[in-house]
């Protein structure tokens, strides 16, 4: 089942969130409390002293988006900085995007080096977007042939269909697509059958 964060209601207590932050060793440079005036939901995001944030909602460590509590706080917030790792490639047009160049941004102005300091290997992988996820830390990527949780497929998979529907636009073309993809998938999945 796949969380779409319709429900804004829901979130991890406080107390576990802080756990999940210090039990990994991050530190924590600012609490802020979110609160949404009509409903008085509120949310708590933890601001971590290398500038990447953790918000009780837990889109971002999930989905790897910054989800609107985050938006919120970074327009009041002086010198909350926005940097487009906290976007996790995956969603990337270009996944070999060169994005260790891009500065980071408050709202007000870019910042500077000193304002934002992840390391390079931090911002090219998803730990800039989920700073609870260890492993994807590591210099060593992992094996591929490692089997993946069933949500990372379907986000992975989800965003390679974009740029493969661009400009399809008749029956005969959805057709050929499927069947394209039908004819891969039998590649994908019998490699061996299909060599021998
Ligand atoms: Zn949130």
């Amino acid at each position: 089942m796949i969380n779409t964060f319709n429900n804004d209601k829901a979130h991890i207590s406080v107390k576990w969130h802080i756990q999940l932050v210090t039990k990994r060793g991050l530190s924590i440079h600012h609490l802020i409390l979110v609160k949404h005036e009509s409903t008085g939901v509120g949310h708590y995001i933890s601001i971590l002293s290398d500038g990447r944030y953790i918000c009780d909602c837990c889109m971002p460590s999930n989905l790897g988006i910054p989800c609107r509590h985050f938006f919120r706080a970074w327009i009041d917030v002086q010198n909350l900085p926005f940097h487009i790792s906290l976007i996790r490639p995956r969603w990337y047009q270009d996944p070999g995007a060169a994005v260790e160049l891009a500065p980071a941004e408050c709202r007000t102005h870019e910042l500077g080096p000193q304002e934002f300091k992840l390391p390079m290997r931090t911002i090219r992988s998803a730990f800039a977007s989920n700073p609870l996820d260890s492993t994807s830390h590591d210099a060593t990527p992992p094996p591929r042939t490692q089997t993946l949780p069933a949500r990372d497929v379907f986000h992975n998979v989800q965003s390679a269909i974009p740029p493969l529907i661009a400009g399809i636009q008749t029956q005969e073309q959805v057709t050929e697509l499927i069947q394209s993809l039908e004819t891969l998938q039998c590649v994908v999945r019998f490699p061996l059958q299909q060599i021998n």
